[in-house]
């Protein structure tokens, strides 16, 4: 069902409609159904018109049946009495009323175009009795009338006064109006923007609207390593964006989740349906349209779901047509709009996870009290045993909190998202926009750990440097013919070379009989019978080195094929299998070729260009077997082609291809044997890793990729000891190892003829099982690789694309080689010798990168529809906005005035001597809360190039006792102000305040208080807005006038300004000025401030200052 169609409740023509009214009396026998019913439903509507049928403002009038059959003609009214509209009303087919009939409107008056609409949308809606047509007619019209006058904004606000007026007029009136809470929202929206996330509302209508959260993709690159993002989409960096996640579905309703996770009473009466979509939008939340089409497309994902119901056997489904079920949006640059909202390559799966599952695993947390860990795997169990969650966790309550504990444990090397629902004590509604996205980026985060089908743990013995699948044959079959993973058109299109080479060395692999899981099983291919000639086994073991020989059949017998002359891929032996992945890809055409023909432009509306259109003889399988290479290799690869990135002193006849890891925490696991080494190893401390070369001929490339690697290559037994061998010149790698193959695939322009990977190593080598004449290395954690050079058959045309000029090549940062252990080539041929190579810094492309999208960043304002959210108050415009304006307004000086404002340590300390004990409440979010804002405090404070200018210091080593407590000075007030001078004159260097923080922090204001010095109280003709207590007497500081959003340093300064006002009186200082304030004077002087000027003082005060 679609979501618009929810805006109707069930047709409920039954008794309980007629109780509203006094008369006239129900039918006694309303027929069930038909013609009759038709008929005396129209009669009733004709009483009811005459009684007067009003709503929202509009009245039906002179109702009547029309000349034809199954027709009523009728006229909407103002209820002043102003005509509106004359209109028809036919059914379709009166027998088929009340429940598969369609009515039809049409307008028999002039009506202006946005009534027009809701008349021709009539025929849209589904099957309903002719009073609950017309009622939702007239909703409808005075929906639309509204936001043809009002404009959306103020929409719903009104459609919540004309709730009380007309709720009692029509019982039925009231699915027509939004059950939101808007203080429910905001206290939400305050909450995700604490925990540093964007909220945002997007109105489809008075009582639609879907909720976006989002983080800048920059920011999450700093709890994910950009590197890792760059492997899983390079899309997420490529530009300025933000990770968004869309939920809709909600009927209007908000919050939609009990404390307990289940549906509140309002969201089961309109029938919520939470529905996830996950993407990247431009700004911090898609528009209008591209929203509504994201909620649109759950018409496709329901197709998808049924079809994943149905067994496998009754229909190959999985064609080439099958990807396009949910297809990516690749980054159409020609598309500029701001509004996009793009699917991405991990989009389809983590939304059928959030679908799936997010509220039952909600649920099971809360009531069980387990984690988000802890929770997926009990539901996982109750759904494999088909028990209840109760009996399930009475058998193995361990099982469920070691899940916990080990994700814990994956807390030291991942940075995951805050937890929520951590120390959660309140029985309000869950707050589901920030428990979901967090929740996303927890998944996000550990995507390459969990099936990206089944959702389920991944148990491998290799690393996964790429999200993928288990090795269920269901997820495999799903993951191709769903498209769930990397878009292979979006691959072929962006990094041909990259598709090139690895449908290359799938080929020889193949080819050379020696292709090993994984293998495409579970696809449902059928393939025409491969060639005896290929199914042959050549001599001699298919690894290159020590490598258990696979297990060869000595005879394989070729599939027999079916009538159609295919036959099914699962069912053969292994050596037809690599027989005919070979034959499959030797049909494909160039990888260009491919590019070419998806880059055709189309007219619009036109669907894309796509693969299998480019040659009808190509087998279906073949297009599969091409995705299989891609999708299945989870290193991500990409070549190397600018100076900036080439490795040095390789020759030109090897082409280079960045090596990412894609698991976010190897680069950790690294940095943390590098740190481990660097404590005992002072030459570890100068030089951290060492590079060198592991070689492997070319037909074992295709599984070592996707094994991470090392996995197969580590424990045999060895002339110098188990582990994965390294040597120390390329030539050794290059030449021996590495050796060349005869089966090339024909269409490869890389044509490789062999491999050779370059790791960087923990650069310990005693500590190596041996490092001489090659390292072996048997700890796994040790080694990262960094590049995979290929060997092409064809001579380079000329000289790379981007040439760097020699001068700017040098700027380039190279790593610092330990000299000790040099890396070297040494070639045989012309121009031969020894050369060292040497490496461009491996994060310096990336850092460009990232620098370039930090700069582009610009947080945007909140749009209107969100702006009055975070202020729906009563609170009159006041001019606070204002303050966040003064924040950016001073232009920090270039240079470092010589007369800068100095601290004074000193007199901190001595005033701060006897500081009350700090606040002993605090919360999650008030923790994270304050955390940013601390961060914000002390990046502005280390960039300021001038104290001076700045107005405000928080002393270093004051900082991080208690986040809920901060000390911080003002000072360099300006010089004519009598509070200036009399500083001057007492040697006062600046005033200190302590600022507490309640736990309900950034909802409730912070507290500011004078500790030092004291200033002359108004009644004896002080000034300055400064209590008789030191607090501050401030609008902006109660629970009137604050806002979340602003900033301690803006605070800080609208602060400095009030105490710099000469108006009604100026600050002085007092005559005991070296008095310090206490904390029960401030609170108490605050309370009288507030208590005059009719300000709230924040509940809770009290406690802040015990
Ligand atoms: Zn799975």
């Amino acid at each position: 069902m679609s979501d618009d169609e929810g805006m109707y409740e069930e047709d409920t023509m039954d008794v309980d409609d007629f109780e509203d009214f006094d008369e006239p009396s129900p039918a006694p026998s309303v027929p069930l159904k038909g013609r009759k019913r038709f008929l005396a439903d129209l009669e009733e509507m004709k009483k009811f018109s005459v009684i007067g049928f009003g709503f929202h403002g509009f009245d039906l009038r002179n109702l009547r049946a029309g000349d034809d059959e199954g027709t009523i003609e009728f006229k909407i009214m103002t209820s002043d009495g102003h005509p509106v509209l004359s209109a028809n009303l036919l059914v379709s087919d009166p027998s088929e009323y009340p429940d598969h009939h369609t009515f039809y409107a049409f307008s028999t008056s002039d009506a202006p175009s946005h009534i027009g609409q809701v008349v021709e949308d009539v025929s849209s809606g589904k099957s309903r009795s002719i009073k609950k047509t017309f009622e939702d007619f007239l909703s409808a019209i005075h929906k639309a009338s509204r936001e043809d006058d009002d404009g959306e904004a103020d929409a719903e606000a009104d459609a919540y006064d004309a709730y009380d007026e007309d709720d009692n007029e029509f019982g039925a009136s009231r699915f027509a109006h939004s059950t939101l809470r808007p203080k429910k929202l905001q206290y939400d929206f305050l909450e995700v923007v604490a925990a540093g996330y964007r909220p945002g509302l997007i109105r489809f209508g008075v009582d639609d609207f879907s909720l976006s959260i989002s983080i800048p993709v920059i920011k999450l690159a700093n709890d994910i390593p950009a590197r890792a993002l760059m492997a899983w989409d390079r899309r997420l960096l490529s530009r300025t964006q933000h990770l968004t996640l869309l939920i809709s579905g909600l009927r209007g309703t908000y919050p939609p989740l009990k404390a307990d996770g289940t549906l509140t009473q309002d969201a089961v009466a309109r029938g919520t349906n939470l529905q996830f979509k996950v993407g990247l939008s431009r700004q911090y939340k898609p528009s209008k349209e591209y929203a509504l089409e994201a909620k649109r497309t759950y018409g496709l994902v329901d197709d998808e779901a049924q079809q994943q119901e149905r067994p496998l056997e009754e229909e190959p489904l999985l064609t080439v047509d099958g990807f396009t079920v949910r297809e990516e949006s690749p980054h159409d640059e020609d598309e500029d709009d701001d509004g996009r909202f793009d699917s991405f390559s991990l989009s389809s799966s983590l939304e059928t996870l959030l679908d799936h599952s997010l509220v039952r695993v909600i649920q099971t947390r809360i009531k069980y009290g387990l984690g988000w860990a802890g929770a997926e795997t009990l539901v996982a169990e109750t759904e494999r045993l088909q028990q209840t969650t109760d009996d399930v966790i009475a058998i193995d309550r361990q099982l469920f909190d070691n899940a916990d504990k080990t994700e814990r444990k994956l807390r030291q090397t991942y940075n995951l998202p805050p937890d929520p629902l951590v120390g959660r004590e309140t029985m309000d509604e869950l707050n589901l926009p920030l428990v979901a996205f967090c929740y996303l980026i927890r998944r996000l985060t550990l995507c390459t750990r969990y099936c990206l089908v089944c959702h389920n743990k991944l148990n491998t013995d290799f690393e996964v440097l790429k999200p993928y699948v288990c090795d269920s044959k269901l997820c495999s079959y799903q993951f191709y013919a769903f498209n769930r993973g990397p878009s292979l058109e979006y691959e072929i299109i962006s990094n041909p070379e990259t598709v090139d080479l690895l449908v290359s060395i799938a080929y020889t692999a193949a080819a050379d009989q020696c292709l090993n899981e994984p293998l495409p099983l579970g696809m449902g291919l059928r393939v025409p019978v491969p060639d005896a000639r290929r199914c042959v086994v050549p001599l001699g073991p298919t690894w290159g080195h020590a490598m258990a020989p696979v297990v060869a059949v000595p005879k394989p017998v070729p599939p027999t094929g079916d009538p159609d002359g295919l036959c099914e891929f699962d069912e053969m032996d292994i050596i037809s299998m690599r027989a005919s992945i070979a034959e499959m890809i030797h049909a494909l055409p160039p990888i260009r070729e491919m590019r070419r023909h998806l880059l055709k432009k189309t007219k619009a509306g036109k669907s894309k260009p796509k693969l299998k259109d480019m040659d009808s003889s190509i087998p279906t399988a073949a297009w599969l077997i091409l995705r299989w290479c891609v999708a299945s290799c989870t290193a991500h690869l990409e070549e190397l082609t600018s100076d900036e990135d080439l490795v040095r002193n390789i020759d030109s006849t090897w082409r280079q291809f960045r090596f990412t890891i894609g698991a976010p925490d190897a680069e950790a696991r690294f940095k943390a044997a590098v740190a481990e080494a660097q404590k005992t190893d002072a030459n570890a401390r100068k030089y951290p890793g060492l590079y060198a070369f592991h070689g492997s001929p070319l037909k074992n490339w295709h599984s070592i990729i996707r094994h991470g690697l090392w996995f197969k290559t580590i424990a045999h037994g060895r002339a110098y000891g188990d582990g994965v061998y390294f040597a120390k010149d390329g030539s050794t790698s290059m030449g021996g190892y590495a050796q060349g193959t005869s089966n090339v695939w024909r269409h490869s322009q890389i044509a490789p003829r062999c491999c050779v990977a370059v790791a960087e190593i923990v650069n310990q080598p005693s500590k190596f099982v041996s490092n001489n004449p090659h390292y072996v290395v048997n700890d796994t954690n040790w080694i990262i690789c960094r590049y995979l050079l290929v060997k092409t058959g064809v001579e380079p045309m000329g000289e790379t694309e981007e040439n760097t000029k020699d001068v700017e090549l040098t700027k380039i940062p190279l790593v610092k080689l330990d000299p000790a252990h040099p890396l070297t080539l040494t070639s045989g041929g012309r121009g031969g010798g020894q050369k060292h190579i040497q490496f461009p810094e491996p994060s310096y492309k990336l850092e460009k990168l990232l620098k370039a999208r930090r700069k582009e960043y610009l947080e945007e304002d909140f749009d209107e529809d969100d702006q009055a959210i975070f202020e729906a108050k009563e609170t009159p415009a006041n001019s606070q906005r204002e303050v966040i304006v003064i924040e950016n307004s001073p232009p920090p000086s270039k240079a470092p005035a010589l007369d800068d404002w100095k601290h004074d340590a000193e007199w901190v300390t001595a005033s701060t001597a006897h500081l009350m004990p700090p606040p002993f409440e605090a919360s999650p979010s008030a923790t994270m809360a304050l955390q940013r804002e601390l961060r914000a405090m002390v990046k502005e404070q280390e960039s300021a190039t001038s104290l001076k200018d700045l107005g405000w210091y928080m002393p270093p080593d004051l900082i991080g006792d208690n986040l809920f407590q901060w000390i911080v000075e003002l000072h360099s007030f300006e010089e004519t102000l009598p509070i200036a001078k009399g500083m001057k004159t007492a040697g006062i260097n600046s005033i200190i305040f302590e600022i507490r923080f309640p736990p309900t922090f950034p909802l409730a204001p912070p507290f500011f208080r004078i500790i030092k010095p004291r200033l002359l109280p108004f009644i004896q003709g002080g000034g300055g807005h400064v209590t008789g207590g030191g607090s501050m007497c401030m609008d902006l500081l109660t629970s009137d006038g604050w806002l979340p959003s602003y900033s301690i340093s803006a605070v800080l300064l609208q602060i400095k300004l009030a105490i710099s006002n000469l108006e009604p009186r100026p600050a002085q200082l007092a005559r005991n000025w070296d008095t310090p304030y206490g904390v029960q004077e401030s609170l108490e002087g605050f309370k009288r401030a507030a208590a005059t000027h009719g300000w709230k003082v924040p509940s809770g005060i009290d406690r802040l200052v015990r």
